[in-house]
């Protein structure tokens, strides 16, 4: 389908960005990637009235790292974040989870910023977001993961609030993210990642509920002593995933054990 008719504008500069957001408010939506955005309207399920293209806004797309923080800007796009020695030096997960995401087209295309503002239940960054304490910044503030991931497709970006960028902990220990899926370039029917940071481990899943989830019961039992696999069985503790044509609530809790056990093992 075609999208309903809309406004366009190309701003250089994140002010520039947030006067025309300001300018046509509720009606307007940034566009990144668009390779969420863009479906969405052509399905007509999204009819903003103003686009506010942010791709010429130079200095977005920067990877740095700052002491102990990685700096992904909200432009990296999935191919660059996979390809930075500074990401693979730093956070390798979150590299090889960049690795995952789609296909080349959305790889090429598709932004950190994007996937976390857009806050799909399946997308693959909020849960290395979460599960390792990062933090969003917008052009206003600074919103904890924990904080920013409320719902699905729901988040406390205000309607003229840009995010910048995505700021991780360096953790370059131990770690694997496994994506269960039925095609290569398919979204994770489940996901679970695992990360050993500060002598404890970070476990976060994804796709089991309607926001990334911290498997904090496999945390805590690890941390206690238990065996691995023992401590991957509290990966479905509280869960209530919604069933879809993947996969039923049963099956997605099931996964989320089997894959947090080889997440875990395969780490490092
Ligand atoms: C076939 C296909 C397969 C995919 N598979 C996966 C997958 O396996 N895993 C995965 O994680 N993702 C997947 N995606 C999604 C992909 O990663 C998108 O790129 C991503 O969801 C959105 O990023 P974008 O830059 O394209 O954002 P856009 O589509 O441009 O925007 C998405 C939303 O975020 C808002 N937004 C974008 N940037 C900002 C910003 N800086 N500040 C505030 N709001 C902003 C927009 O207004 C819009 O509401 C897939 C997409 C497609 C089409």
């Amino acid at each position: 389908m075609i999208p309903a008719a809309f406004e366009y504008s190309h701003a250089t500069s994140v002010e520039e960005a947030s006067k025309l957001l300001d300018k046509y408010g509720e009606d307007a939506k940034v566009l990144a990637g668009g390779h969420s955005l863009i479906p969405l309207m052509r399905l007509r399920l999204a009819q903003p009235k103003a686009l506010v293209d942010i791709n010429g806004i130079k200095g977005l797309e920067n990877i740095e790292v700052k002491g102990s923080k990685l700096h992904v800007g909200a432009l990296a796009r999935h191919v660059d974040i996979n390809n930075s020695h500074v990401v693979k030096d730093n956070l390798p997960i979150l590299a090889e989870v960049a690795g995952e995401v789609g296909d080349n087209q959305v790889r090429n295309m598709g932004t950190m910023g994007g996937v976390v503002a857009h806050a799909d239940a399946a997308g693959d960054y909020p849960t290395i977001a979460l599960m390792l304490d990062a933090e969003v910044v917008t052009n206003k503030r600074t919103i904890q993961a924990k904080d920013f991931f409320k719902d699905l497709f729901t988040t406390p970006l205000a309607v003229n609030e840009i995010v910048t960028e995505v700021v991780f902990p360096v953790a370059n220990g131990p770690h694997k993210y496994i994506k269960f899926r039925r095609r290569l370039f398919d979204w994770a029917i489940v996901g679970a990642a695992a990360q050993k940071m500060n002598g404890g481990w970070r476990i976060g899943l994804t796709n089991v509920g309607p926001t990334p989830v911290r498997a904090k019961a496999v945390e805590d039992a690890l941390h206690s002593g238990a065996k691995v696999e023992e401590a991957a069985q509290h990966a479905s503790d509280g869960l209530d995933p919604s069933g879809d044509l993947r996969a039923s609530p049963e099956y997605k809790k099931h996964l989320a054990r089997v894959l947090t056990r080889r997440a875990i093992e395969q780490a490092g």
